[in-house]
């Protein structure tokens, strides 16, 4: 994904009060973000560990949204967004407070995640002997359009535009 600053994430959330977009920090340098390897950029709010942002490109621009993340099951779960199935620990559900009217009554949407915004390193990993023995490189392509297409498709479910 393109690079952001500090000021396009505050900008890019769509279903934060204008207190909580302008109280964002970033926990750590964004000029240090390999961006070339990221399909979305997410990260937890070190003061309040249960919130978390993830920004993500949609149609040329980046939503941001400010989510809720459940505390740790013993289960393991299958990410919704990368479907490895190698890495099925730290898989969480985060919910986020849809966009507008609809967030302010209280309507929110939901999705299994890794908790560790790991996704991106997952879709880019060589294939196991069973998948994708025959195009490794193909197999990494189909699984980053897979993560681009899941991601946004969250995002236009946040922002209500489905
Ligand atoms: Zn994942």
């Amino acid at each position: 994904m393109e690079p952001l600053r500090s000021a396009d994430l505050s900008r890019a959330l769509i279903n934060a009060s204008r207190k909580e977009a302008t109280s964002l920090k970033v926990p750590f340098d964004l000029e240090t973000v390999p961006w070339e390897r990221l399909d979305y950029l997410g990260f937890s709010d070190p003061k309040s560990p249960q919130r978390a942002y993830l920004f993500v490109p949609v149609d040329q621009q980046v939503i941001g949204a400010i989510l809720r993340v459940t505390p740790a099951s013993r289960n393991q779960a299958l990410c919704s967004w990368c479907e490895d199935v190698t890495e099925t620990t730290g898989v969480r559900m985060f919910t986020a407070k849809r966009a507008g009217a609809a967030g302010r009554s209280g309507n929110t949407v939901g999705t299994l995640l890794h908790a560790d915004f790991s996704c991106s390193q997952h879709v880019r990993r060589k294939p196991t002997s069973f998948e994708g023995k025959h195009d490794p490189d193909r197999f990494m392509a189909d699984r980053i359009t897979a993560l681009k297409l899941h991601a946004e498709q969250f995002m236009r479910r946040v922002s209500t535009q489905v």
